[in-house]
């Protein structure tokens, strides 16, 4: 290992954590508000880099100074990383967890430094704060990480560096002092500080990952849905319809579709105002969305106009859900929200040729008759004339 002069390692790697660290804190700033974290890893790398700078006073200033403070550094660039990973996932903040691990790396620095100096007994101990911040890590990502390629690199790099942890915890019991002291030339020791070095900046490569994929799927569904009510648009909505088609293609099955119209709405915006009447249109999405299975699609086509799609089902089964719309409609009682009923046109795929612009059309046809017939009803479909009234 005579090439790789440990002491130059770790000055490269400590300056790639230094240009890692102002590229998480400028990649923040083109993230989304809501995709948290990027700054926690910006800070922990930045304190990596000042833990590794206090160690190279090693010698200058005193030791009694220079451990505990790096070391404790060091504890909290990790404590940072594990705070973006909660932060990222949307979990409590842990200052606890790493107010302890901090507490408890001072407690034994001062211990085995001033009181019972023992190299191998700090390196055991150390590992067990660093064990506890890696475990937790690693929870939180096989737990409420995506299953994609990104979150699995993640997961891997951060059960490497804690293998790595505990391993040389574990070592510094049972082999000679010598073998895990980084001060001192062997090939144990510069596999150990290659690995280490690179660690933290492979693991921030991992973070950058998992959160451009998180900013995939924040931008493609924010461009599939309507931003007042979180239902589909129009081009959600196509892609849904297309998928749903190309299975009715493979195996015939029903398919159905709600053209919903609330009644009078512009007279709740001019009695009412703009605001409200949002929150009506707010309020209908979330109630027609609660009346659906999983498998359903909502979706808004601008103003007060929703359409529905329904997989798996009947031009009857449909009636039945609409029936729950309209009810669940008519009795909402949030306060300061006026009720605005609604009525709605039913239509059923019967040709897999059909296209969705006719599936659009028939429904929206059966939705006029319901608003002529008197509004807040319901109307089927129907090929070529004879009109069947579902309710009144
Ligand atoms: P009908 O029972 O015949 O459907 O009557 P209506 O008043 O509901 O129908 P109309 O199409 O005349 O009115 C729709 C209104 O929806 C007019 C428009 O001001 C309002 N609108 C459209 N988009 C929005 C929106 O995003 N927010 C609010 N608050 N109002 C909207
Ligand atoms: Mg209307
Ligand atoms: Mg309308």
């Amino acid at each position: 290992m005579k090439v790789l002069d440990p002491y130059s390692l770790v000055l490269m790697a400590s300056m790639m954590c230094g240009v890692m660290s102002a590229v998480l804190f400028l990649v923040r700033r083109s993230f989304p508000a809501d995709i948290h974290g990027l700054g926690h890893w910006g800070a922990a790398l930045a304190v990596q880099v000042l833990s590794t700078a206090c160690y190279s006073f090693k010698g200058t200033l005193p030791d009694g100074f220079v451990l505990p403070v790096a070391n404790l550094l060091f504890v909290l660039g990790n404590g940072l990383c594990a705070m973006g990973l909660q932060a990222f996932y949307g979990r409590p903040q842990g200052w606890r967890m790493l107010g302890g691990a901090l507490g408890f790396a001072l407690v034994g620095m001062v211990y085995w430094l001033f009181v019972v100096p023992s190299y191998t007994a700090r390196v055991t101990w150390m590992a067990l704060p660093l064990s506890l911040i890696n475990g937790t890590q690693l929870w939180l990502v096989l737990r409420h990480g995506r299953r994609h390629f990104a979150t699995y690199f993640l997961a891997m790099l951060i059960g490497v560096n804690a293998v790595l942890v505990a391993v040389r915890g574990a070592m510094a019991l049972l082999v000679p002092a010598p073998t895990v002291d980084l001060t001192q030339p062997g090939t144990l020791q510069g596999i150990y500080l290659v690995i280490t070095a690179m660690v933290p900046i492979l693991l921030s490569v991992g973070f950058i990952m998992v959160a451009t994929k998180r900013l995939q799927f924040t931008l493609e569904r924010r461009s599939a849905s309507d931003p007042l009510t979180g239902a589909l648009n129009r081009r959600g909505f196509d892609a849904a319809y297309a998928r749903e088609l190309a299975r009715l293609r493979r195996r015939p099955r029903a398919l159905a579709l709600l053209a919903i119209d609330l009644d009078h709405f512009k007279a709740v915006n001019d009695v009412h105002g703009h605001g409200v009447g949002d929150k009506v249109l707010v309020r209908t999405a979330s109630l027609v969305g609660a009346a659906l299975r999983e498998s359903d699609y909502l979706a808004r086509f601008g103003g007060e106009e929703f359409v529905v799609l329904l997989p798996d089902t009947d031009m009857q089964l449909a009636a039945t859900v609409a029936h729950r719309i309209q009810a669940a409609l008519r009795t909402a009682c949030d306060t300061g929200i006026p009720v605005c009923t609604a009525s709605i046109g039913i239509a059923a795929q019967t040709d897999p040729r059909q296209e969705l612009d006719d599936l659009l059309d028939a429904a929206d046809r059966a939705l006029y008759r319901a608003k002529a017939n008197g509004r807040d009803r319901i109307e089927l479909a129907v090929e070529e004339g004879s009109l069947r009234r579902a309710s009144a």
